[in-house]
């Protein structure tokens, strides 16, 4: 599905600074979700610093667009549902940046000010920035008792029991008794959880062995074996710990300076960074920050910077902090780290929106943590003004980010006839001429009809931010678009009727057949908001499908609403208006919309409809599943049955889920006992709960399931969701098919 004005709108033209701060803020919302919550990052980190830059700017410039909820004002993102918060009482903020001596030089010209003495004059604590994951661990009378993420710097994941299998070897589960040092009845400890190079890689050796999937780099594999449900996956990795700072503090020995608080905690038996360094003056610290960004490579963690703060206690309760980080200190940020390789091929992949994106197909090399072979390379005019030539050796970087990027050729090195890279005149999917629109960089294919896009389209339709269907990946959709079975998303829901000829299509037998079919029936029954995003609307991801339906809980109200009423949705500028105007205008959209209408695809939120019973009749709406607060009354069908839910579930909060099951007379305790009726087991789950479940017998039921059952009061069986014992491993998923999927994205850029 395409829209016609997102190729005919010139970029580059003048905006409105409300519309661009509100959609600013939308998109930068969209990425942060991705990128804390989920992940996986959709744009490379240095794309969402400027969309961040831009915004600070625009807020600068019109203070009365200033807003308190505003991303420049914020820290991190809230705790995922699927940890307990925990509240702390000291936020944890973060840092602001500077990428330049001369900009180091001026927060400390800003920061002395306020002291009131010179910049050359003041004690500085130099420290490495870690890349990891930020933890906050609490020791009650000298015993650890908790331990959580930042969060959004005021509420913070509960990680405890999983950062408790790291006491006795990468941090204390007692503090030691020092004869000269007093024990805290309450003390805070922050820093960060990361894992060593060395340990990265021999844990990745295992992943591979072992067919489990791979991390992308030491910090994604450190917040990943802590921001998991099962305390023995933590037991089991490579983790360590630097602390770098306290937070809440009871009692003990009165502390006047940081470089004093490290000590102490030495002391308490932690082991600080050897590499800290006490400095006198601004001068000695950029030092520090440059001579560290040339040997970092030297250490055997991560680091993306140097953390430069004031030292003496009275002097930071003096600079004070804003919402997002202490005045105090600073971020020295390294350049991204460099290297060389050989570009192998460009190619061009076609994105869902018909745009050409060329990329780089590199000799494979290790750089920023991770193995890079593909990297984009944006659009012709950037292959151009790099002059990239096949057979160059490239420089590539990776600033503790996972989107790689070529920096240019080494001259030096180029190969004797090596040719200017000439943009293909035609689609390398459907041999139809390639376009590019005047007053715009970005090259695209026409045909609607192309094969490649209709792939990126449907990939997109039913990947797991959109309608999730499992089985249904990028190679498996090529496959049909391939065997003329799918086109449009419409005739996702029409497989059904085509069964003999997916049992015909290789790799597809008929118990794969059979679960894909189910996948995508379960599919129709998705919030609102992801059949909005699998539509693939320009510029329309969670965050703004969330807002639109929140103001417009129907398909039908969304398509009617004008631009001027879509602008009103908060977040919704002028350009994401035109772009769903625009997208719901064109006739083949519609057209899609109706088969999805007409294969029961919900088209409402829960609250639009007025409250239905939900029936068990066969041929009931499926769309009649009421759910969470506001659902209205809903018949008795769980009256007296107990029900249990773990981990993350995509449709519903936590409360919603427990809700939804009280509202059918069910109950809704927090653990498993023999009366339970099922586990409902989200992704994340606890183990404990689901082992515990199986053992007694307990039916352990996926999402899908759930849904079912809160639809019809009944369970439908093995094939329905439910997992019969530990190794069917109900819900699992197909990994490798997702990470491909991901991998494509990042390439298509489309
Ligand atoms: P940050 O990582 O730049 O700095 C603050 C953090 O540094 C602290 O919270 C702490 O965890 C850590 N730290 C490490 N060593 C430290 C030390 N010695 N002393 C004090 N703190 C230390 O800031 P952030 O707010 O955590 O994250 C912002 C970063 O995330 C940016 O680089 C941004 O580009 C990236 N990001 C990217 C995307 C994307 O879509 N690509 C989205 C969101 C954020």
């Amino acid at each position: 599905m395409v829209s016609s004005r997102e190729r005919a709108t010139p970029s580059g033209q003048r905006r409105d600074p409300a519309s661009e701060v509100a959609e600013l803020r939308r998109r930068i919302a969209d990425y942060a979700e991705r990128y804390y919550r989920f992940d996986s990052p959709i744009v490379s980190d240095a794309e969402y610093d400027g969309l961040l830059r831009r915004l600070s700017d625009l807020e600068h410039a019109h203070p009365e667009l200033r807003s308190e909820d505003s991303p420049t004002r914020r820290v991190g993102a809230p705790p995922a549902p699927s940890f307990s918060p925990v509240e702390h009482r000291v936020r944890m903020l973060s840092l602001d940046n500077a990428f330049t001596r001369e900009e180091l030089i001026s927060w400390a010209e800003r920061m002395s000010r306020l002291a009131g003495r010179p910049a050359s004059d003041v004690d500085l604590m130099c420290e490495l920035k870690i890349d990891g994951l930020a933890m906050s661990l609490r020791y009650e009378n000298g015993v650890f008792v908790q331990a959580s993420t930042r969060g959004d710097g005021i509420l913070g994941e509960d990680v405890t029991a999983n950062v408790a299998t790291m006491c006795g070897r990468a941090i204390p589960g007692r503090l030691s008794e020092h004869p000269d040092l007093a024990l805290p009845s309450l003390l805070e400890v922050r820093g960060e959880i990361y894992m060593a190079k060395s340990s990265f890689e021999q844990l990745n050796e295992r992943q591979a062995k072992s067919g489990e999937r791979l991390f992308a780099n030491p910090r994604n594999a450190a917040a990943g074996s802590v921001r998991q449900k099962d305390p023995a996956v933590t037991a089991s990795r490579p983790l360590a710990f630097w602390p770098y700072q306290l937070g809440e503090v009871a009692g003990g020995p009165e502390l006047t300076s940081h470089s004093e608080a490290l000590r102490f905690l030495d002391g308490m038996g932690f082991v600080t960074n050897p590499e800290s360094q006490l400095v006198h003056g601004i001068e000695a610290a950029v030092s520090y920050c440059l001579g560290w960004e040339e040997r970092r490579d030297q250490l055997d963690y991560e680091v993306d910077g140097a953390a430069i703060k004031v030292d003496s206690f009275a002097d930071q309760e003096l600079l004070g902090a804003t919402s997002h980080a202490p005045r105090w200190a600073i971020a020295y940020k390294f350049a991204p780290e460099e290297r060389t390789t050989v570009l192998l091929d460009i190619s061009v992949s076609i994105g869902r929106s018909g745009r050409a994106t060329p990329f780089a197909v590199l000799d494979p090399v290790k750089v920023g943590g991770s193995t890079v072979h593909l990297a984009t390379l944006h659009n012709e005019d950037q292959v151009r003004s790099k002059d990239l030539r096949v057979g160059d050796t490239v420089l590539v970087h990776k600033a503790g980010d996972v989107i790689p990027e070529v920096i240019g050729p080494v001259l030096e090195l180029r190969p004797e006839g090596a040719r200017p890279w000439r943009f293909p005149r035609t689609c390398p999917s459907c041999g139809e001429p390639l376009y590019r629109l005047p007053g715009e960089s970005d090259t695209y294919c026409m045909n609607v009809n192309c094969p490649a896009q209709r792939v990126q389209r449907l990939t997109h339709f039913a990947s797991r931010s959109a309608m999730d269907i499992e089985g249904l990946g990028e190679q498996r959709v090529a496959d049909l678009v391939d065997a003329h079975i799918l086109a449009d998303p419409g005739d996702i829901y029409r497989l059904v009727d085509r069964q003999e000829e997916l049992v015909s299509i290789a790799g597809l037998g008929p118990l794969s057949v059979a679960n894909l079919l189910r996948a995508i029936d379960i599919s129709k029954q998705r919030p609102l908001p992801r059949l909005v995003v699998g539509l693939g609307i320009r510029h329309v991801g969670g965050v703004a499908a969330r807002a639109l339906t929140r103001s417009f809980p129907s398909l039908d109200a969304l398509m009617a609403a004008s631009p001027g009423e879509l602008e009103s949705v908060g977040g919704i500028g002028a350009t994401i208006a035109a772009s769903i105007s625009d997208f719901f205008a064109s006739p083949t959209n519609r057209g899609v919309i109706a088969k999805l209408r007409e294969a029961g695809v919900r088209d409402t939120e829960p609250e639009a409809v007025p409250a239905r019973a939900a029936s068990s009749e066969p041929g009931a709406p499926r769309g009649s599943v009421e759910r969470g607060p506001g659902a209205g009354s809903a018949p008795a069908m769980l009256a007296g049955r107990s029900i249990v839910v773990t981990g993350t579930l995509e449709s519903f909060t936590r409360e919603e889920a427990n809700q939804a099951i009280l509202e059918r007379g069910g109950k809704a305790p927090g653990s498993v006992s023999a009366k339970t009726y099922a586990l409902v087991e989200g992704t994340d789950p606890g183990t404990g709960k689901v082992s515990k479940a199986l053992a007694l017998g307990v039916r352990v039921i996926d999402e899908e399931a759930f849904l079912e059952l809160l639809e019809t009061g009944h369970i439908g069986g093995r094939d329905s969701g439910e997992r019969a014992g530990p190794a069917t491993g109900g819900a699992s998923r197909d990994s490798g098919e997702r990470a491909g999927r991901e991998s494509g994205d990042i390439v298509s850029g489309a």
